[in-house]
Parts: structure tokens; C-alpha cells; sequence
């Protein structure tokens, strides 16, 4: 049914798309306050009302988090094929390249080198947008890459997550990435470079159970949920309620799993004064 009825033959209804308030506003789902979209993205995507953080994308780390310019991509070209065959409601091969389309990168991670206030970085930046950043072999060995280059380089690594864990679709090969980045942040710790996580809304699964819980220092942003298995199977599991904040960055805070909870802000200040005192360059001042 419709409300009204046009009596007069051939108006023209333009198809022209005007520019819609919801592309110009942004409704919190925290504090509920409208925004305006120009505003959020000065405010690197963090509600001026209430601080609520929203998710942002892999570049947006980059740009935030990286000296302008400084950032040199390696590892772009390597992509995971389907060793298993593995079909769910679509062949896992098709789903790599509904995601290749879509972001236009071929996996769930992008790495290479640059500078944070002129400190050498090797960086990797989780793609929460490419199959819910699931770490399968490409990942794995991308994030192993990094690793390898902070030795050689001796510089320090850097890794913000982005993860609904393992990638299921390659099942085994998935899980051992674990192991393989886990083993290689030893080497790096031999070598007494500095390796700084940074855990984003969510960091969940494999992906917590390896290299985001393996910092020298582990940094997360507000409210990111960060666990390994979800509530509710933690819950069906135990058969018991879970407190409230369960899996929050505070949650991790107060229970020591995290080192602090860094708004994004003054995440890069905050990288920046770390690596420099991790590596012996400047003092940690009272403030921070
Ligand atoms: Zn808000």
C-alpha cells in the first residue's frame, strides 16, 4: 500500500541520488549523539560526546599511526590459496575473490617498513574488512616476514590487531601460524628488539592467543573486545553469568592482560615515547 497515489501520467521523478543526512551523520551507538561525519573523521572516528571509538580501517592505522610519507608496503603480492578445497556456502576460492575485490588487497594484513617520529619501524596492520581479518597461512607468514625484517634491520615491530582468529577455511594450516609467529617473537626477544601490540576492536581467537598477547607491551583501545573464544561459548562452556565488561580492554586492564588502555588519539605519541625508552633513546616522563 502506498500513502499516496500520483493522479497525473508521466511526472518525471529525477533518479539523480541527493547526498542522504545518513552520509553526512553518524549516529553513536554508545551515547546515541548525532555527528556529523567531517567532524568524526578529525576526530580520528571517536565520538566527541562520549569517546566512543569506532572502527576504522587499515590505512586509517597507517596514516595515524606512521610519519607522513614514511611507509614502504612489502610482502602486497602474496595470496593464500585453497589447499584444502574447502567449501562452506561458497568455495572458500571464490570468497578470496569476493574479498580481493572488495579491498582491493589480498589479504587480511598489510606489512611493510616506515617511521614513527623517525623511528624505523617494521609494521603490520590487521584488515578487519578482509574475511573478518582471519589469519590463515598468508597472514601467518606475512606477520612472520615483519618479524624476520625487525632482525635484520634491528629495529622494532609494531602489530595492531584486528581478528576474528583462525581462518577456518584453511583449517590445520591456520592454526600452525600460530606456532610459526609465536616461535619467531621468541627470536626477536633474543635479539632484544622491542615489540609493541596494539590490540583493536576485536581482537579475538588465534589471533589473541599468539602474537596480540605477545608484546613487550601490549596497548589496546577503548571497550575493543579482546578474547579468545566468544561469551557465549565461554558461558555454555561453564555454565556460569560473566561479569559485566567481560573481554573489554578495561576487563584485561584490571586483570593484567593488557598495559594499557590508549585512547587513539595519543596512540602514537604514546608508541613513539615507548620505542624510544625500549631502545634506550629518551626517559620516560611523569606525565605518561
Ligand atoms: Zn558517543
Amino acid at each position: 500500500m502506498s500513502w499516496f497515489k500520483r493522479e497525473k501520467k508521466k511526472i518525471e521523478t529525477t533518479t539523480a541520488r541527493k547526498e542522504l543526512p545518513g552520509e553526512l551523520w553518524h549516529k553513536c551507538p554508545s551515547c546515541g549523539d548525532i555527528l556529523y561525519r567531517k567532524d568524526l573523521a578529525a576526530r580520528v572516528s571517536v565520538c566527541g560526546n562520549c569517546g566512543h571509538h569506532f572502527r576504522v580501517g587499515t590505512d586509517d592505522y597507517l596514516e595515524l599511526l606512521l610519519d607522513q610519507g614514511s611507509f614502504r608496503e612489502l610482502d602486497a603480492d602474496l595470496s593464500s590459496v585453497d589447499a584444502l578445497g574447502f567449501v562452506d556456502s561458497k568455495s572458500y576460492a571464490q570468497r578470496l575473490e569476493e574479498y580481493r575485490e572488495r579491498t582491493r588487497r589480498n589479504d587480511a594484513i598489510v606489512c611493510g617498513l616506515g617511521a614513527i617520529d623517525d623511528v624505523e619501524v617494521s609494521i603490520g596492520v590487521m584488515d578487519f574488512g578482509f574475511m573478518g581479518g582471519s589469519m590463515g597461512s598468508v597472514v601467518g607468514e606475512k606477520v612472520a616476514r615483519a618479524i624476520e625484517r625487525a632482525i635484520e634491520r634491528r629495529i622494532p615491530l609494531v602489530i595492531v590487531s584486528a581478528s576474528g582468529g583462525a581462518r577456518m577455511q584453511e583449517g590445520v594450516l591456520s592454526l600452525m601460524q600460530m606456532g610459526k609467529t609465536s616461535t619467531l617473537l621468541a627470536e626477536l626477544a633474543t635479539n632484544g628488539l622491542p615489540f609493541i601490540a596494539v590490540d583493536t576492536d576485536p581482537t579475538t581467537g588465534g589471533v589473541t592467543a599468539s602474537y596480540a598477547m605477545l608484546g613487550d607491551v601490549i596497548y589496546a583501545e577503548p571497550h575493543a573486545q579482546i578474547g579468545f573464544a566468544g561469551p557465549r561459548v565461554i558461558k555454555q562452556t561453564i555454565g556460569e553469568d560473566l561479569p559485566d565488561e567481560f573481554q573489554t580492554a578495561e576487563f584485561l586492564l584490571e586483570h593484567g592482560f593488557v598495559d594499557a588502555v590508549v585512547p587513539r588519539d595519543r596512540l602514537k605519541r604514546i608508541i613513539s615515547r615507548t620505542l624510544r625508552w625500549m631502545l634506550g633513546r629518551e626517559a620516560l616522563a611523569e606525565e605518561e
